[in-house]
């Protein structure tokens, strides 16, 4: 039980890597809030997942990318649980355009989710944490196309690189002061974002080729990282980022 008696909130959990952690952190003894912006049922399930666990769960509604959003989470997350110890930086999307047809606003919301979102959620939860007069833990949710070129991800890939520049720059203000601030870049999950991907036989063999594991990762193995990020085991640990991803990128 690495993180008994802590409560996380984690933004994304209504499905995929989001709810995977939301169940680890459970079983390693965490209260979680579940954050979802359209599948309040889905939600529902990763919450009665939690609870399941012995531990408390609630269910909020927020848009990563909207300030009035975030600060309507994390007060309900700190009142009806009480008092935040760790952010899970999870909510993203994904799309596939190509470079000569990506618009202004496909741009812009993906980078409003992924890269914004991230630093709103961040800077919301250390004000909050900062205040109670207590330490903290953030875990951002990155990607392995931090590094890698994949097609049609040139407003994607550039959030997921920037993300670990957030990490570092958020670290190093924020760890002096009791919180500090750590990335995973998962590489393929199975989840709803990559479901199309699995549907592939011309495509996914030669995936699986390129990673050392040979298989796609579960949720659940990004939620045993971000656990270990969040809790007392990692206390020398902070502006860092792992890839876990079955040794895609070193390969
Ligand atoms: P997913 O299955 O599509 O789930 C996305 C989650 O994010 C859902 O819970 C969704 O909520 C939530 N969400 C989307 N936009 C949001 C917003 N504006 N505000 C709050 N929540 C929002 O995706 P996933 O595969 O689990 O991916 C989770 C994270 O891992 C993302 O950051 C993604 O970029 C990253 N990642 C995934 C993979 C992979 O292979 N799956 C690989 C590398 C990185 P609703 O259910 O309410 O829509």
């Amino acid at each position: 039980m690495k993180l008994k008696g802590k409560t996380a909130l984690v933004t994304g959990a209504s499905r995929g890597i989001g709810r995977g952690i939301a169940e680890v952190l459970a079983e390693e003894g965490a209260d979680v809030a579940v954050n979802y912006v359209a599948n309040a049922q889905e939600a529902e399930e990763t919450a009665r997942r939690v609870r399941a666990q012995g531990r408390r769960a609630i269910v909020v509604k927020g848009d990563v990318a909207r300030r009035a959003d975030v600060e309507a989470m994390i007060d309900q997350s700190w009142k009806e649980l009480g008092p935040l110890d760790i952010l899970v930086n999870n909510a993203g999307i994904e799309t596939i355009v190509p470079f000569l047809e990506l618009t202004d606003e496909q741009w812009t919301r993906l980078v409003d989710v992924n890269l914004r979102g991230e630093w709103l959620c961040s800077q919301v939860f250390c004000g909050r944490v900062l205040d109670a007069g207590r330490k903290g833990s953030i875990v951002n949710i990155g990607s392995i196309q931090a590094g890698k070129i994949l097609p049609g991800r040139t407003h994607y890939a550039p959030t997921k690189l920037g993300l670990e520049a957030l990490t570092r720059n958020i670290s190093a203000e924020m760890s002096p002061l009791g919180i500090r601030v750590n990335c995973v870049h998962p590489g393929l999950i199975d989840t709803d974002m990559t479901a199309w991907v699995m549907k592939r036989p011309d495509l996914l063999p030669g995936i699986l080729a390129q990673i050392s594991l040979g298989r796609p990762g579960e949720a659940r193995e990004i939620g045993t990282v971000v656990a270990f990020f969040a809790s007392e085991e990692a206390s020398y640990l902070t502006g860092q980022s792992i890839h876990v991803d079955g040794g895609w990128v070193a390969k």
